[in-house]
């Protein structure tokens, strides 16, 4: 079997919003219309950029010395009486995190707190710490809280 080597240049890039996954109060229902809107201008000045068939350096924000290793989070939902033991759960979870032979449990070293299993629980039986869950929305608040923008980087 040969090497093969891809080379390409970014021409742009965005930052986009979306709803918050585990505090969906935050950014809820975004994107929406008026995002929409606003990234399909973003698109047309990247396409403007690549019919100039121009090649600067694409500068964004952050770099690799400024970024904090993901430190996990103390929010691991976990079933209750309610569940039935469909496995749904058990199947959809990306990480392995709930065995399908007990899915009320959670395997708390693999679950990385997406809360799909949350989501897709035909009898939303899943469900974190609601004391743990409000304390953390409440810290959260100044900082993912009022309207985000969308941004370009060229
Ligand atoms: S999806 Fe819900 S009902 Fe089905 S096994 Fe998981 S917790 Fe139980
Ligand atoms: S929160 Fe995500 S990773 Fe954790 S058990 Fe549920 S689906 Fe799996």
């Amino acid at each position: 079997m040969g090497h093969y080597s891809i080379h390409f240049s970014p021409t742009g890039g965005t930052r986009r919003v979306a709803e918050h996954s585990i505090f969906r109060q935050f950014a809820s229902g975004r994107p929406d219309d008026e995002d929409k809107s606003e990234l399909i201008e973003i698109a047309a000045k990247i396409q403007d950029i690549l019919d100039a068939d121009f090649h600067g350096k694409l500068e964004l924000e952050g770099s690799h010395g400024t970024y904090k290793a993901f430190g996990g989070t103390p929010l691991k939902p976990a079933g209750n009486d309610d569940c039935s033991g469909c496995g749904l759960c058990a199947r959809e979870c990306p990480v392995g995190a709930i065995d399908v032979a007990a899915p009320k449990d959670t395997i708390l070293e693999k679950c990385i707190s997406c809360m799909r299993c949350i989501g897709i629980c035909p009898k939303c039986a899943r469900n974190v710490d609601q004391d743990l869950w409000d304390m953390m929305a409440e810290k959260m608040a100044p900082v993912l809280g009022g309207r985000k923008e969308n941004h370009l980087f060229l």
